[in-house]
């Protein structure tokens, strides 16, 4: 009789999770369980937001592991020492777990491998479908740009096209004997990890999603029947739902990128998609480029990719312009409708993170790692890879960046891809009644109707901040790269 663990990590999913599959096939009984570990950054030590998604999360899986019969058990401590204290209570004789690749987690999961090596630990991957040494350079060398990381992509996804074939449920998981069951007690309940915060805004903030791999399938289903035919342009209208928010699905491994692209195909080559589907796949893939970037250039966590920008003047005394961007206070309509929509929903729009992001680093002059904590604590999606690579590119910093000199005009944006206003006026319900040609710039009412408006004035002029960033920029822009 052969007992083993089955530990879930980024990959919150019975459907197409490999380690799950071959554990399924080979063990006889099977301990499946979640470590809420303090030194993770993959999944627990993400913000507040993602914990409460994480909390939901866990209760869908529960659940499904439940009508199968089995169970899914909760730990709180360092994975090394939980494993090794379930080994010894449970007897098990065998582990399993799908890979993740975060620096820290990498190097985590390399020590627990040598110290369980008698358990000959299989891992696998259920995250991505390229991992991030497969998509290289002919040199052996990593991509920094993605139009040729995505070509390549493209090209050993034709050649291999098996690599999107997806793993069935497991018909049947092996439950672990009550016997062994009685014996864990370096198990917790849910509720004693205390994911959830002790005040209640989180109710809010989920009322508009549904967590767990049912849903996530449901929603892959919904986008790829509508919302993808129109994606070139509705991904950029933050009014409309054009894009697929699969993002925390995504991030929490409640779908794989492989069961998207393949309910994407259908059977079909990614050369017979639309023009709208194939930007929807590239989109996919980015996320992946995004993987690849971590895992090359670890220290791009909290570092520059661009030594440059490592000699950067930031503004001085800057925690009350930090405060009010956070807050959604800065008196740009399509900044602030933004940062209420994050607050309020644990999400934000694509385009509206890039008109944010830039508007902290180049109009505020405040370091992009603020923004970057601050996304990671109040997005539901929050995760390093894309955070960290969606921050340094808007600050022109890191791969295939948009170049520092280019500064995103939040009104301009605002005029382009909020028409109406109705994006702005849906969060920023203090100019709801602003007519279409002020909404995105208030400051130009008169001032008799500006004064019959609790809105507050802009926190910097947009044209002198844009001249101060450039000149900052100019001192760096001839220093030597490293
Ligand atoms: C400053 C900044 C911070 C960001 N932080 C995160 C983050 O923490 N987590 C996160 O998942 N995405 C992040 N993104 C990328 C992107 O904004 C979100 O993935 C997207 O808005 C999620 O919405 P969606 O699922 O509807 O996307 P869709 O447009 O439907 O795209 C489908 C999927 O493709 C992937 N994707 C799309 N765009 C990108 C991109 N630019 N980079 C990486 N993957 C992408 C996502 O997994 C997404 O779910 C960030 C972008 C910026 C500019």
């Amino acid at each position: 009789m052969s007992r083993g663990i089955l530990w879930f990590r980024q990959d919150l999913r019975l459907r197409d999770n490999p380690a799950l599959a071959a554990a399924s096939k080979e063990c006889d009984e099977l301990l499946c369980v979640f470590i809420d570990d303090p030194q993770d950054q993959t999944i627990s030590q993400l913000g507040a937001a993602s914990r409460v998604w994480l909390h939901h999360s866990l209760t869908a899986l529960q659940a499904s592991l439940r009508k199968k019969g089995s169970e899914l058990y909760f730990a709180q401590g360092p994975s090394q020492e939980v494993l090794e204290e379930l080994i010894s209570q449970s007897g098990a004789q065998r582990i399993y777990w799908n890979r993740c690749y975060d620096p820290v987690t990498i190097e985590r999961d390399k020590s627990i491998k040598t110290a369980l090596s008698d358990l000959q630990p299989r891992t696998f991957n259920g995250l991505l479908i390229h991992e991030p040494w497969e998509n290289l350079k002919s040199d052996g060398s990593p991509y920094r740009v993605y139009t040729p990381y995505w070509r390549a992509a493209a090209t050993a996804l034709g050649k291999e096209p098996d690599r999107l074939q997806t793993l069935n449920m497991p018909r049947n998981i092996p439950a672990l004997s009550d016997v062994a069951a009685q014996a864990l007690a370096a198990c917790v309940s849910l509720e004693q990890l205390e994911l959830l915060p002790c005040r209640d805004w989180h109710e809010s903030m989920l009322k508009d999603w549904q967590v767990g791999e049912d849903a996530a399938q449901a929603q892959v289903e919904r986008f790829l029947k509508s919302a993808v035919h129109g994606y070139d342009e509705g991904r950029n209208l933050p009014a409309e739902q054009g894009t697929s928010r699969l993002s925390p699905h995504l991030h929490f491994g409640e779908v794989s990128p492989r069961h998207i692209l393949n309910r994407l195909l259908l059977e079909r080559r990614l050369s017979a998609l639309s023009e709208s589907e194939t930007t929807f796949a590239k989109e996919i893939l980015w996320r992946e480029f995004a993987y690849s970037l971590l895992f090359h250039f670890p220290q791009t966590i909290d570092e520059p990719l661009d030594p440059r920008f490592r000699k950067f003047e930031w503004a001085e005394q800057t925690d009350e312009h930090l405060r009010r961007w956070q807050r959604g206070m800065t008196g740009v309509p399509i900044v602030d409708a933004g940062m209420r929509e994050l607050y309020a929903t644990g999400w934000m729009h694509n385009r509206v993170r890039m008109i944010v992001a830039s508007y902290l680093i180049k109009n505020l002059l405040i370091p992009w790692q603020a923004g970057e904590q601050w996304f990671r604590d109040k997005l539901v999606d929050a995760d390093l890879a894309s955070n960290c690579m969606g921050w340094q590119w808007t600050a022109g910093c890191g791969a295939d960046a948009a170049p520092f000199f280019r500064i995103f005009n939040p009104v301009l944006q605002g005029e382009k891809f909020d028409k109406q206003g109705d994006y702005v006026r849906r969060w920023v319900p203090e100019l709801a009644e602003v007519a279409k040609k002020y909404v995105h710039k208030p400051w130009e009412l008169d001032a008799q109707t500006r004064s019959g408006i609790d809105y507050p004035e802009p926190l910097v002029d947009l044209k002198q901040s844009r001249e101060r960033a450039l000149t900052s920029f100019t001192a760096i822009k001839g220093t030597k790269t490293a």
